[in-house]
């Protein structure tokens, strides 16, 4: 039982290791795996690949942050402000759509029905427009306006 401990945590720090590495596919592989890890410390290094250079890498770094779906444990942090900022005001489109997706996969929050209501009335992408009245609904908050997907 310890033997298996001590391997998970240093599968577990491996990866966390390769999230610093130079090459973009080795990050961003590397935080596709995490996504099935809740550890505090794989999370706190997992945040800082949100700014990553990389828009590839920010996407993945992203749902692995905040993708309940895919850990055993709750996520230990409060997700909703790192998926905000990616949200508003990322550079890549993309990007931004992913935030906005995964903030409508978290539980009811005020914080997030708020940013959504901005993007709604501020964004001009359709696609983004999209995702941000998919993702309002599910805070719990129907427009009047049908979205046919
Ligand atoms: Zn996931």
């Amino acid at each position: 039982m310890i033997r298996r401990d001590h391997e998970e945590d240093s599968k577990i720090e491996r990866l966390i290791s390769r999230l610093s590495s130079p090459d973009i596919d080795t990050r961003r592989s590397a935080a596709l795996a995490l996504d099935h890890e809740s550890d505090p410390n794989a999370m706190i290094h997992l945040k800082r690949l949100a700014d990553d250079k990389s828009s590839s890498v920010r996407r993945v770094a992203l749902h692995s942050i905040s993708c309940a779906a895919c850990k055993e444990e709750p996520i230990p942090y409060d997700v909703i402000p790192v998926l905000i900022k990616s949200a508003e005001s990322d550079t890549s489109i993309r990007v931004r759509r992913v935030a906005t997706h995964l903030l409508g996969n978290q539980q009811t929050d005020l914080r997030a029905r708020e940013v959504l209501r901005k993007i709604l009335q501020t964004a001009s992408d359709e696609k983004l427009l999209r995702i941000a009245k998919w993702s309002l609904a599910q805070h719990g908050e129907e427009l009047q306006t049908r979205c046919d997907p």
